[in-house]
C-alpha cells in the first residue's frame, strides 16, 4: 500500500517490565542499573516504540507481526535489528524521518544524565540529527508501574522529493507518451 500523502505521523507505545541480573538497554544505550527489562528480544523499550511509530506511520504490520516473540530467532534479539528493518521500509515508500519525540516513563534509573548518549545513538540508528530527536523523562506518579519503563513516541515522515525530470531545452520539444 502506498502512502499518498507528503508528510505521515506515526506513534508507538511499548512497556516492558524490569528484572534482576540482565543489562538495562534504552534507546540502544546499555545503562548501568542492577535491573534490566524482561522482553523477548533486550527489551529495548524505547526502540522497540520508535519501531512500531515508524511503522504506524507506514500502516505498515507492527513490530509483534512482523517479529513474533513466539519466533525464537527474535530471543535475545538486538532491537537494532527491528528498527533497520522499519527504516528500510520508510525509504523504500519514498519517505524520510523529519523528526521523531519521545516520552519514557520510568521511576528509576534517572534518564537525565544519559540523555546525551541516547540523543547521539538515536541518531546514529536513524539519521537524522539530534535537534531533530526529542527525549524526555518522567517518573509514573501514582500510576503504580515503579517495576515497568513505558515508552511512547511520534515521528513525522516527509516524502523525499524525487529527482528532477530532465528539462526541456526546446519548447518544441515534448515528452512523448508511451
Ligand atoms: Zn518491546
Amino acid at each position: 500500500m502506498k502512502p499518498t500523502s507528503s508528510i505521515r505521523i506515526g506513534y508507538g507505545w511499548d512497556s516492558h517490565e524490569f528484572k534482576r541480573g540482565i543489562p538495562l538497554k534504552i534507546g540502544g544505550v546499555t545503562l548501568e542499573h542492577p535491573k534490566g527489562l524482561g522482553g523477548h528480544s533486550d527489551g529495548d523499550v524505547l526502540l522497540h516504540a520508535i519501531t512500531d511509530a515508524l511503522l504506524g506511520a507506514l500502516a505498515a504490520p507492527d513490530i509483534g507481526s512482523l517479529f513474533p516473540p513466539s519466533d525464537p530467532q527474535w530471543k535475545g534479539a538486538d532491537s537494532t535489528v527491528f528498527l533497520k528493518e522499519a527504516l528500510t521500509r520508510v525509504r523504500q515508500a519514498g519517505y524520510r524521518i523529519a523528526n521523531l519525540d519521545s516520552t519514557l516513563i520510568l521511576s528509576e534509573p534517572k534518564i537525565g544524565p544519559h540523555t546525551a548518549a541516547i540523543r547521539a545513538r538515536i541518531s546514529e540508528l536513524v539519521g537524522i540529527p539530534g535537534a531533530s530527536i526529542g527525549i524526555k523523562a518522567k517518573t509514573p506518579e501514582g500510576m503504580g508501574t515503579d517495576n515497568a519503563a513505558i515508552a511512547h513516541v511520534a515521528v513525522l515522515l516527509e516524502e523525499v522529493e524525487r529527482p528532477a525530470k530532465p528539462k526541456i531545452s526546446n519548447n518544441k520539444t515534448k515528452s512523448k507518451k508511451a
